[in-house]
Formats: C-alpha cells, sequence, structure tokens
C-alpha cells in the first residue's frame, strides 16, 4: 500500500494515494479565468498544486499533470447569471476579447514563473476545444439530462438527483442546495432553479460565439473542464484540484455532466485548497483586497509596508498546510523572510559539511544521531500526510540549531555519522530545492537593488519636474532594456517591477 495519504473532499477521509495505472497520475487543476490579473489568492491555490506535482514526481510517479485556462464562457456568476467577462473588459477596453485573452495568460505565466512554478504538461484552452464541448453537450441531451431551450443548453439537475445524489462532494442534499437559490422567476427558461447551461445562446452584443448544432453560443464554464479532462487524462482519472470555493458549484456540475455522459463518477481524489485571507476576509477581486502579485514585489500596494521577494511568498505560504486558511499580512510576511533566511543559511552550512570528516565510530553521540534522524525522516512522513508542508518546515527548523551548533564547533562533526550527514544533506536538497521549489535571496543585494531603484526614481521625477524629458525618457527606456518596468502610481509616485525573462 501506498505510504502517500490524500484528504479526498469526496469521502471527507485521508485515504491511501493508489493511481488507477501505477506509476501513471493524471492531475487535472482549474485554471485561471484570464480575463483579468491573477491575484495572490489565487496564486497561492497554484502553488499548492505546483508542491503536490513536484511530490508526486519525487515519489518517482510519471504526471500528466493538465491545468486549464480558462477563455471563454465564463461569466460573471458562477451559476450562469450576468455578463460574459471577456466581452464586458474586451468592450471597455475597446479591443479584441483575445487580446484581453493574450495579455492575461501571458502575465499569468510570467507570474507562475516567478513563484518558481513548474509548468504543467498539458495547457489545454476553453476555446480551444469548442467542438469536444458540444460533443458533451449532445451526448448528454442524448442520455437524457439535458435539454434544449431557444439556443441554451440546460443539465436538468432535478432529474440527475433522482439517480445520483448531485450534491454529493460538498455532502449536501438537493432540498438544502435549493434552498439557497432564488425563486424563478416568470421570464427564466430553466426548468428547475439548479439547472445550469452546458451551452448558452449568444446574442448579437457577444463578440465570442460559435457556430453548434442549437444555433450560435458559447459554452458554460463547467462542461470546458469535464470536456478537457476527459481529452486528456480519460474518462476517470486520479486527482481533480481547484480552491475551496469551487466544491460546491464548479466541480459538483463537473461531477454531474461526467456521470451523465460516461455513467462514471470521474475523479478518484477531489483536492481543494483553501483560501488566503486578508485580515480574516477571503481575498477576490470583489473585495478590493487582492493583491496583484507585482505589487507584492516592488512594495507598491498601500496595504503593503514593503517589497517582498517571491521566493519568500512562496515560503510564507508552506509554512501552512494548504487545507488551513492563511491569512496574509506584513509581519507573517517579515518573519517569513527571517525564517527562510535562517534556514537557508542553515542550509548552505549543512551542504559544507564533508561527510569523510565525520564519524565513523566511536566518537558518535547515538542521543544526537538519533534525534537527527529520527527528524529527517519525519520529512517524508509529513508530505506523506496529505503534504503537510507546514511540518516538514517544523522538523527542519528543529534541526537548524544542531547545523548551527556543528558549525561553531560546539557539537563536534565527528558526533554524526558519515552516512546520517550525508542522508540529512540529500533529504534538504530534495525538499528545499526539488519538492518546495525555493531559493536562496540574496538579502543583501535586494537592500542594494531597491536603494538604487529609488535614487533612479528620484533622479527622474527631478528631471520631469525641470522638463528635462530626455533624461527622464532615458532612465525609462534603459531600465526597459534591462528588464525593469516603471510604472506611474498614483499621487505621482513610481513604482518598479522586474519582468521575467
Ligand atoms: P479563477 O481565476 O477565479 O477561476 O480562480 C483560479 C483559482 O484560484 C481557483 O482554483 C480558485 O478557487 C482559486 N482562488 C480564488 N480566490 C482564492 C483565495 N482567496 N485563496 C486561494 N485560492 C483562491
Ligand atoms: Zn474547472
Amino acid at each position: 500500500m501506498s505510504a502517500l495519504k490524500i484528504y479526498n473532499t469526496l469521502s471527507r477521509e485521508k485515504e491511501h494515494f493508489e493511481p488507477i495505472t501505477p506509476d501513471h497520475v493524471g492531475m487535472y487543476v482549474c485554471g485561471p479565468t484570464v480575463y483579468s490579473d491573477v491575484h495572490l489568492g489565487n496564486c497561492r491555490t497554484f502553488i499548492s498544486f505546483d508542491i503536490i506535482y513536484r511530490y508526486l514526481l519525487f515519489l518517482g510517479h510519471k504526471v500528466r499533470y493538465v491545468r486549464n485556462i480558462t477563455d471563454a464562457g465564463h461569466l460573471e456568476g458562477d451559476r450562469d447569471e450576468g455578463d460574459d467577462k471577456f466581452t464586458k473588459k474586451a468592450r471597455l477596453e475597446q479591443v479584441e476579447p483575445m487580446e484581453i485573452v493574450q495579455r492575461y495568460t501571458v502575465g499569468f505565466h510570467k507570474v507562475m514563473e516567478l513563484f518558481n512554478n513548474l509548468p504543467p504538461t498539458i495547457e489545454p484552452t476553453a476555446t480551444g476545444h469548442i467542438m469536444e464541448q458540444i460533443k458533451m453537450a449532445q451526448e448528454i441531451i442524448a442520455n437524457g439530462y439535458a435539454y434544449v431551450v431557444d439556443g441554451t443548453v440546460y443539465f436538468d439537475v432535478e432529474k440527475y438527483n433522482k439517480e445520483k445524489p448531485y450534491g454529493i462532494l460538498t455532502n449536501r442534499k438537493l432540498e438544502d442546495l435549493l434552498e439557497g437559490t432564488r425563486e424563478l422567476g416568470g421570464q427564466d427558461e430553466k426548468k428547475g432553479r439548479l439547472d445550469f447551461a452546458l451551452w448558452i445562446k449568444a446574442g448579437p452584443e457577444h463578440l465570442m460565439q460559435w457556430p453548434s448544432p442549437w444555433g450560435m453560443g458559447f459554452p458554460g464554464w463547467h462542461i470546458e473542464c469535464s470536456a478537457m479532462s476527459e481529452k486528456y487524462l480519460g474518462k476517470q482519472f486520479d486527482i481533480h484540484g481547484g480552491g475551496m470555493d469551487l466544491a460546491a458549484t464548479h466541480h459538483t456540475n463537473e461531477i454531474a455532466q461526467s456521470q451523465a455522459c460516461y455513467h462514471v463518477s470521474p475523479v478518484k481524489y477531489w483536492m481543494h485548497t483553501n483560501m488566503l485571507t486578508v485580515n480574516g476576509v477571503r481575498m477576490s477581486k470583489s473585495a478590493g483586497n487582492g493583491f496583484l502579485p507585482e505589487e507584492l514585489f516592488s512594495g507598491s500596494h498601500p496595504l503593503l509596508e514593503k517589497a517582498y521577494a517571491p521566493v519568500n511568498v512562496r515560503f510564507f505560504m508552506l509554512q501552512t498546510h494548504y487545507r488551513s486558511t492563511l491569512d496574509f499580512s506584513n509581519e507573517a510576511l517579515q518573519a517569513a523572510e527571517k525564517g527562510l533566511k535562517r534556514l537557508w543559511d542553515a542550509y548552505e552550512t549543512l551542504t559544507g559539511f564533508v561527510p569523510e570528516q565525520s564519524s565513523t565510530g566511536h566518537d558518535i553521540d547515538p542521543e544526537l544521531e538519533a534525534k537527527v534522524l529520527k527528524l529527517v525522516n519525519e520529512f517524508d512522513e509529513h508530505m506523506n500526510d496529505d503534504f503537510n508542508t507546514a511540518k516538514v518546515l517544523a522538523s527542519m527548523f528543529e534541526l537548524v540549531p544542531v547545523i548551527n551548533s556543528i558549525k561553531d564547533k560546539t557539537i563536534a562533526l565527528t558526533a554524526l555519522s558519515a552516512d546520517t550527514l550525508t542522508w540529512m544533506q540529500s533529504r534538504f536538497k530534495n525538499y528545499l530545492e526539488d519538492v518546495f521549489g525555493l531559493k536562496a535571496v540574496n538579502e543583501a543585494d535586494n537592500k542594494k537593488l531597491q536603494g538604487v531603484m529609488q535614487l533612479l526614481i528620484d533622479i527622474r521625477k527631478g528631471a520631469k519636474e525641470k522638463k528635462d524629458f530626455a533624461t527622464s525618457d532615458k532612465i525609462r527606456n534603459q531600465l526597459s532594456e534591462l528588464g525593469i518596468a516603471l510604472k506611474d502610481e498614483k499621487g505621482g509616485e513610481m513604482s518598479w517591477s522586474i519582468e521575467s525573462p
């Protein structure tokens, strides 16, 4: 039996992880809706799944990791109400919807790279899989679980629920779910209040639309993930992930669609990450508390006391288990900065120890040896316990004083066996670099860079005040050539950010 246990939202239990095909893992994670910049909350979810992906690779699995790009179909309300997010933004900016998609897809990739997230192995887009979505909707209609009203295709939730429990993922009865939704009005064309659209008729105002058996339209948001996961991972696959907020509607509908189409439960392990909050309030665009990663890296948001390097933010996230809420604060981030520095310094010290110089025999301190082995072996135990990165880091921090004492020579290097030392060195490397995807931040260089940038910004400001635009443009252009972007903020302030190559 595999040692890895995963908390499955569906069973509400930690289960031993057994891939459907031994050693091969299929994982699907709902990707961003690219009509705006991703905020730090979105990043938390993607970083959590990056760690999960990296750990599965570390365990020796061959992983197909599919993370989609939602570039059509996501209306403002998760239950198909409101405007199309892409059309609205494109209208506002007077550009093509695909220009919106392109801009925010590129931005998303940049942010993922800055956080050192590995790219997924497949990144399919909704617009690239219109045929697959139409076909799935047709099959669901043929199986009797969907109906067409004036060019829109609805999934019949109440009919489905007669055979399969619709609210199975979040353990809720249909009656309870119905209570939370509004009554249908006279002009509603849906049969049931919980019915959701598989395909939506497009009016002339819709900028993105495709021909279908039901006329011009565009796919619903939920069908996209069902169609693309089936295409690349099959009718049944191992892991499906996303933020907790997706479980009640989006993922619940995905299960219903796949069951109605293929008569099987699509996913073996449903995984949901908890929310990033600010002062206890979930970070979201609508709450106005959504820091953009660039604001964080340049310190340009009013709630931020300073700039924070991406690796420190990543480390801050790993210090909390992915199923707990994580509250953002300047103090917590500054504590994480100090923590990572202390840990990384110890790691570099540890790497410098030469195992041949440690003991082969009588100098070994059995108590110390046992303590070190226990803590190092705990790394795997904690990760196998539903990816508990927080506990791995706690075990590492318990080893820091031992490493520092060896460095200070208050403990002799010979108190540890060469085998234990080598084991500790390789485990630190495996975890810090490969699984956690961390790296050193050179704080001294970072501070110098902040200082130099502030100096340039001040000079540029002075030049502009004197109407010396040649100098101010020169500074902006040459920085841009170096990959550093300057941005005008409200109140005449300037911020800067390093663009990834
Ligand atoms: P979206 O682009 O809105 O579809 O969201 C992309 C991913 O980010 C989804 O998996 C969401 O569940 C997740 N997400 C949204 N807000 C937060 C938050 N505050 N903390 C963690 N994850 C979030
Ligand atoms: Zn999805």
